[in-house]
């Protein structure tokens, strides 16, 4: 099985008062086509930088990022902003919407902005609202929406540009129990039957029996529990 998402030896520190700090320590994780892994850590662990580091927003100190085999961290910054646009899809804690946006419109500037062509960036766009329940929603703009709808919205929109892999910032933090899980087994769903590697760090302890794998983030690395 090919693993779309593989970080190998990353560290990575931060000046601290004159001195380094490491935060990521020789870390390693490899998240198989289909995955849905869920990384948890206490708060200051390097969760963020982590997936930061994984999302080619942040550089390591030393290591390698490879999404689908190719080693991002050695790319200059406009081919980052491509991999970011193309390969990678984006899920934050508050869903992040445009708040003057129809939900339809959301996706149809994700298709833009990669420079799809305008009849394929719409149908697309009602096929995914299809496939993730919200095509009864297309034309409401995110105020009018429920937490859970929104998160479904975020969803859809990170997978608008059919990327490798999925970052997911504890996407279920502003929600109940009944649609942090329905959230989170479309995250997973969708992982598994469009073949993405998914990764969510997460502090929901509810959502862990619908991940593939739960790993903790320990002195910088990752470790199985
Ligand atoms: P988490 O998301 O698990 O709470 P973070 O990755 O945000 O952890 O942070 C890990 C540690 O790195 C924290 O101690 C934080 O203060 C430090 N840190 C994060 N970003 C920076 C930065 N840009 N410069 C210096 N230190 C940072
Ligand atoms: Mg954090």
């Amino acid at each position: 099985m090919s693993h779309r998402l593989v970080l190998k030896n990353i560290t990575h520190t931060f000046e601290d008062g004159g001195r380094q700090r490491t935060i990521l320590n020789t870390l390693n994780l490899q998240v198989s086509e289909g995955e849905l892994v869920a990384i948890m850590g206490p708060s200051g662990s390097g969760k963020s930088t982590f997936l930061s580091i994984a999302g080619a927003l942040l550089k390591p100190t030393s290591g390698d990022v490879l999404v689908d085999g190719e080693a991002i961290n050695r790319l200059d910054k406009q081919e980052l902003a491509d991999v970011r646009l193309h390969k990678l899809g984006f899920i934050f804690q508050s869903a992040n919407l445009i708040p003057y946006l129809k939900v339809k419109e959301q996706l149809i500037l994700v298709a833009k902005l990669s420079g799809m062509d305008k009849r394929i960036g719409a149908r697309r766009t009602d096929e995914i609202l299809r496939r993730l329940g919200l095509d009864h929603r297309s034309d409401a703009y995110p105020g009018k929406l429920s937490g859970g709808e929104r998160q479904r919205v975020a969803i859809a929109r990170a997978l608008m540009n059919d990327p490798a892999v999925l970052l997911a910032d504890e996407p279920t933090a502003s929600l109940d129990a009944t649609r942090g899980l329905d959230v989170v087994r479309m995250l997973a769903g969708e992982a598994r039957e469009l073949g993405k590697s998914a990764v969510m760090v997460t502090h929901d302890e509810r959502i862990l029996p619908l991940c593939d794998r739960i790993l903790y983030l320990e002195n910088g690395s990752l470790i199985e529990q």
